[in-house]
Formats: C-alpha cells, structure tokens, sequence
C-alpha cells in the first residue's frame, strides 16, 4: 500500500474525496490530474474546498488539504486537460492504477483513459455518479473487458438517440447534490478497490451501481469482454461503427 502509486484522472466532487480516503488508507504516491478551478457552486459537494479558495485551481487546493493532514503524502499535481489518448497515456506514466473521475465530455474521457491504461497494460477503475446513483467499474488489460467493451454491449438505438441528447444540450452532470452522499460514494468506490487491491473478491466484468435513495449497493449487472471492441478485441469486424463515430477518440 505504502509503495503504490496511483493517478487520479479528476479532482470534482468525487475525485478529490477519492484521493483523501487514499490519503487516508495509507496510499503515498498520489498524482492527481485536474485543470478546472474551484467555484463557488461546487462547495455545496466538494467539502474539502472553501470560500476563500473560489477561483484557486482544485489540485493546488486539494495539494494543500492533504499537505496539512499528512506531509508524508507524496501528492503531485497537473493542470492537463485530457483530450487525448496521448494526455492520459502521459499522466498515467509510471503508475500502478488509475482512477477516472472525469464525466465530461460523456463516455469519450472515459475511452480516452481505459485506451492509455489498456496500452500501458495498468488496470483502472470508472466512477460516474447521477443524482441517484453511483456507478463503478474495474478493468484489468488482459484479464476483463474494458470501457469499450461495457459501451458496445450497451450500444442500441436508444444508448446513441441519448449521447446525442446528451452532445447537443449543455451537458451539466447531475452529480450528487449533497456532500454525505459524495463522501459515501467516494468510501464505497475505495472499498470496492480495495477488495479488487487485495485480491478479496474477482470483481472485473462488473458493473457495480450504489442506489443513493435506499442507501445500498444493487445487484451486480455483468458484462464481457467482447471480440469487436477497438481497444482490446482482436477480431476485425467492425462492429458498433456508428457508436465509435459518436463517441471518437483520438
Ligand atoms: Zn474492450
């Protein structure tokens, strides 16, 4: 635990409650990768930040919290925007995990994170959050399948009809609301990874969803890895075109 290092892609609400509850656990190596600066309608969620620190980029804030807790956190920053494969493939160098807490631009920061961490043979675990629920799930390259193989067994008329939805409003994400219900999910994502650190439980080719209305996790909905998917399949159909043409990564 003390010599892990682990890179934590998003520093909102749920990111920077990850890192503290790694922080928290022992975690040392810490990278945390967030170009966004704090406003003032994020402090409802995201506790760890103040009124005073409005306008203050949320790593350097998020740095200083866990600097005055523990000193012996080994806590590096980055400003980086990910936009590209090539981004994630460079915040990720040298880690041991990666934890996505990016929702925007929906589902693309996502592949462009499960593809560098594919490439660089490191497993990875995808938070997402709405009002009512949590969602989590952990990819082993090699070993499970990955983002893109969830997306392409979810892909239907309806899934592109709602990216599209989703690409043509101004997408807000409906995070939770209140700051318990982040703290919580933040402690169950870290849990559910430490079982997955731990080797207590095999949980790849799951995805997990916590129900914040009654308080629990759901039944677990699987999922596989599937021969078309363009990150770690290696059949050459091309399958699922019309979703990647949605959804292109570069
Ligand atoms: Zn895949």
């Amino acid at each position: 635990m003390s010599t892990v290092k682990i890179a934590v892609l998003g520093a909102g609400g749920g990111g920077s409650q990850i890192v503290l509850q790694l922080a928290n656990m022992g975690v040392k190596h810490i990278h945390v990768v967030d170009p966004d600066n704090i406003d003032e309608s994020n402090l409802n969620r995201q506790f760890l930040f103040t009124k005073g620190q409005v306008g203050q980029k949320k790593v350097d804030a998020l740095s200083k919290f866990i600097n005055d807790r523990d000193s012996s956190v080994d806590l590096t920053i980055s400003y980086r925007r990910i936009r590209t494969v090539q981004d994630a493939l460079h915040e990720t160098a040298n880690c041991d995990w990666a934890f996505c807490a990016l929702d925007e631009p929906p589902y693309i920061s996502q592949r462009i994170v499960n593809r560098a961490c594919y490439l660089q043979k490191i497993p990875s675990v995808y938070a997402f959050s709405s009002r009512d629920s949590a969602k989590l799930f952990f990819v082993h390259p090699g070993k499970s399948g990955c983002a893109d193989c969830l997306l392409l067994q979810n892909n239907s008329d309806g899934f592109r009809k709602m990216i599209v939805g989703l690409q043509s409003s101004n997408f807000t994400p409906m995070t939770p609301t209140i700051s318990p219900n982040m703290t919580l999910e933040a402690s169950w994502i870290v849990r559910r990874w430490l079982d997955d650190f731990l080797n207590r439980k095999n949980l790849t080719n799951i995805l997990f969803r916590f129900d914040f209305n009654r308080m629990e996790e759901d039944p677990f909905k699987k999922f596989k890895q599937m021969p078309e998917c363009p990150t770690c399949g290696e059949s050459t159909d091309k399958a699922g075109d019309d979703l990647w043409k949605l959804i292109s990564i570069k």
